[in-house]
């Protein structure tokens, strides 16, 4: 009745550069999926910088303490 689907696979996806939004031509992007090392890197330190440490409450005074409690 209607047209058959379209094959899959034949058209590479368009994915996105998660740091600067630009489009990758493919997967073959030796930084994939970012679409330059700097980029990765820029993720990398938005990570570093933002949640990741944000979650994780580092406090000092407590290290000594669980040391000993240490079996
Ligand atoms: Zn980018």
């Amino acid at each position: 009745m209607n047209t058959p689907p379209k094959k899959i696979g034949t058209d590479e996806p368009l994915f996105k550069c998660p740091s600067c939004k630009a489009f990758l031509p493919n997967t073959s992007v030796p930084s994939f999926p970012f679409c330059s090392d700097r980029c990765r890197l820029i993720d990398l330190g938005k990570w570093l910088d933002g949640s990741y440490t944000t979650s994780r409450p580092i406090d000092p005074t407590g290290n000594d303490e669980d040391i000993q409690h240490k079996h």
